[in-house]
């Protein structure tokens, strides 16, 4: 979600980040350039299968190792979004060809996605750039604004520019960029718990990516597509896409991602594919994103990992239960529940270096509240 090609300011072609995204295993991928859908109208747009892309590109390989993350996915759906962007406060079109002004106000460009049958997206809210470095800060301003779909929970380009200090922790986060990552901001989950007790209010995470190149000796990229396109990930529920009209398969997906039905993970190291987080009730199962009321319960919440890690559910905001495993079962009357997953670092020959914990995966809530 949300990748930038040579449509605007990033480094790739479309049809390259098609073949990588094919390689990588990603079953979607959103593109955004800056207020422009140029990708599709060079018909970058619709289901892409392996082979007859042209996905050889110069450089930004270097970075990659062939893991188990990586599988063979028979079609990639390559759909195509806009960013509109104003100074700051930057916002994602999805599923809309027609773009508003980047120099409406905020609350010009959301009525305006809105009206268009687009689904739009606050996006990375919270970024704050980073001085030493020279990135302008392009947080989201205005939050008296209403009428927006969905906002970037987690957002690759914030929590990396963020590890960014001097230059041997930026020598570190180009060489380890999945290491240095802490989570969405702490700011941007405040705001969102204290919005989950008035509102459903789905969220997802963003890659931001644009593979930009810098040239020192020689020419690198500072955090290559392929390696974005390995951590920040989407997962989005949903029924299958096979067999679908673009169009359709995107409007499928978006009305999947606005109900809720996603979580946002860090899948370098361990695919979190296969978390679930569900609350049984008397009469029916909820979802991440459904609002039920508690007379339907006593209802149980079910959290279940594809491997371990530790679990941590979070009651109106707050950490409740702490668990290390694969599952976690509570009962439950009422509250606003939503899951954040962290595991270990990875061992190397062998050896756990670190006890640290670092985060794997966000999310979206379940509310049980009356009324
Ligand atoms: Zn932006
Ligand atoms: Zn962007």
């Amino acid at each position: 979600m949300h990748l930038h090609s040579t449509c605007s300011d990033g480094t790739w072609q479309p049809g390259w980040l098609v073949g990588e995204a094919l390689r990588a295993g990603l079953e979607f991928l959103f593109l955004t350039d800056h207020d422009n859908i140029e990708a599709k109208e060079q018909g970058w747009y619709g289901w892409f299968e392996p082979g007859g892309i042209d996905g050889t590109h110069p450089i930004g390989r270097r970075l990659t190792r062939p893991t188990e993350a990586d599988f063979p996915v028979p079609r990639l759906l390559m759909c195509v979004g806009a960013e509109v962007t104003p100074k700051n406060s930057h916002y994602l079109a999805l599923g809309t060809d027609e773009l508003p002004s980047p120099f409406l106000p905020s609350q010009g460009i959301i009525d305006h996605v809105r009206h268009s049958g687009g689904v739009g997206v606050v996006a990375h809210p919270d970024h704050r750039g980073n001085r030493r470095f020279g990135i302008g800060s392009y947080g989201w301003r205005d939050w008296s604004v209403s009428g927006y779909d969905l906002v970037d929970l987690w957002d690759l380009m914030t929590d990396w520019q963020d590890a960014l200090h001097g230059l041997p922790s930026a020598y570190f986060a180009y060489r380890f960029p999945a290491w240095v990552l802490r989570g969405p901001k702490s700011a941007t989950l405040r705001r969102w718990d204290e919005q989950l007790r008035e509102r459903p209010a789905p969220v997802i995470g963003c890659c931001d990516n644009h593979g930009r190149l810098y040239r020192l000796f020689r020419d690198f990229h500072l955090l290559p597509y392929p390696v974005a396109m390995r951590i920040l990930r989407l997962h989005v529920l949903c029924e299958p896409l096979e067999g679908l009209e673009p169009a359709v398969a995107e409007g499928t997906l978006l009305r999947a991602m606005v109900a809720g039905r996603s979580f946002i993970a860090n899948d370098f190291w361990r695919r979190a594919k296969g978390f679930r987080f569900s609350a049984v009730g008397k009469k029916r199962t909820a979802l991440m994103g459904d609002t039920v009321s508690p007379s339907g319960g006593p209802w149980r919440l079910r959290i279940t990992l594809p491997t371990e890690g530790r679990i941590t559910l979070l009651r109106d905001g707050k950490p409740w239960r702490v668990v290390v495993g694969r599952k976690l079962e509570e009962r439950v009357d009422s509250g606003i529940f939503r899951v954040e997953v962290e595991q270990h670092l990875p061992r190397l020959f062998g050896r756990r270096l670190s006890n640290r914990y670092v985060p794997w995966i966000y999310s979206n809530a379940i509310r049980i509240v009356a009324g």
